[in-house]
């Protein structure tokens, strides 16, 4: 997943819910490592949309 910063007003709802744990939110931005499966599960969580998946092919 990637977060759109812009949009994203930092509520720690994604990292809460991420069954990996991949979510680091900090004052600046929020992003997942290497761990994130593109779940989608913080995008249909994220009150704002600000969550985008990246579909793997
Ligand atoms: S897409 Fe899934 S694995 Fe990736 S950060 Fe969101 S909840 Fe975690
Ligand atoms: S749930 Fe959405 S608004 Fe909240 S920290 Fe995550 S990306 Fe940002």
């Amino acid at each position: 997943m990637k977060v759109d910063t812009n949009i994203c007003i930092r509520c720690g709802a994604c990292a809460s819910v991420c069954p990996v744990n991949a979510i680091e939110v900090a004052d600046a931005y929020v992003r997942a490592d290497k761990s994130c499966n593109n779940c989608g599960i913080c995008a249909k969580l994220c009150p704002v949309g600000a969550v985008m998946i990246e579909r793997k092919l």
